[in-house]
């Protein structure tokens, strides 16, 4: 099984998370190293076939700054939920992103990266942006996940729920994406993070309706080579969602199942 930790496991999740748009556009041919540089959104198909033209110094100048387009703020699912713009330092690029479809399933991830203790609002904001830069530097559209739960109970947006996360790896359609902050293979969620992963994750099941059986841990799916969401989380997710989460299931989760 694959440790899901550090800096490396931190691309890899991305990584993960990235390959089902490529696949779903066709763009197989890119191979391993190209799905990895653009990995998470497709890029413009009509660029790969491209060409590429000779650039001119002073063509070069004359070009005009790449524009970002900013995608109309969402409106807030849970008054809960703190605004990304609490943490954002950079706009999402709708162009690498591909539509969400219909919810249908819940994933919790932690961030994989060094241990966090802060549970401070400015050390969790910085926290989340760092993930977002790093899912950014490869190519993708915004942060993978659609929420954050940080280490003092906070809920933070993430990639807004318009758009679908980068998170599973073939397995992002229709898949919300949960990230609680921390390296739960070295060390264990605060009470209120827990509390706060519970809350969020039984909001969005009660909201679009999805029955505990479609609440996972990244492990937990087909297929993943993951640790995430490390050790300790494993343990009290699998707790939280046999003792609270199933008793909030919708009745209609064994039709479902
Ligand atoms: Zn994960």
């Amino acid at each position: 099984m694959q440790p899901h930790n550090g800096q490396f496991n931190f691309s890899l999740d991305a990584a993960l998370g990235g390959v089902t748009a490529l696949t779903r556009r066709g763009f197989l041919a890119l191979g391993a190293v190209g799905a990895l540089v653009a990995a998470g959104c497709a890029t413009n198909p009509a660029r790969t076939s491209k060409v590429p033209e000779p650039i001119w110094p002073d063509e070069v100048a004359k070009k005009p700054p790449v524009r970002a387009t900013v995608v109309a703020k969402s409106p807030k699912d849970f008054k809960f939920v703190m605004d990304r713009d609490g943490w954002s330092r950079g706009p999402c690029i709708p162009s690498l992103m591909n539509p969400m479809l219909p919810p249908r399933y819940i994933t919790v991830h932690h961030d994989g990266m060094s241990p966090f203790l802060a549970k401070d609002q400015t050390s969790s904001a910085a926290r989340i942006e760092i993930i977002r830069t790093g899912h950014r530097s490869k190519g993708w559209g915004d942060i993978g996940y659609h929420y954050v739960v940080d280490r003092g109970g906070r809920v933070w947006e993430g990639r807004a729920i318009q758009w679908q996360g980068a998170h599973v790896k073939n397995c992002n359609e229709g898949n919300i994406g949960i990230c609680c902050l921390g390296n739960f293979d070295e060390q264990s969620p605060s009470p209120e993070q827990l509390k706060a992963c519970e809350t969020i994750v039984a909001a969005l099941m009660a909201k679009y309706r999805i029955p505990v059986s479609r609440v996972r841990s990244h492990q937990e799916w087909s297929g993943a080579r993951t640790a995430c969401p490390g050790r300790s989380l494993q343990r009290e997710f699998v707790q939280m969602r046999a003792k609270t989460l199933a008793c909030k299931s919708v009745p209609s989760d064994a039709a479902r199942a």
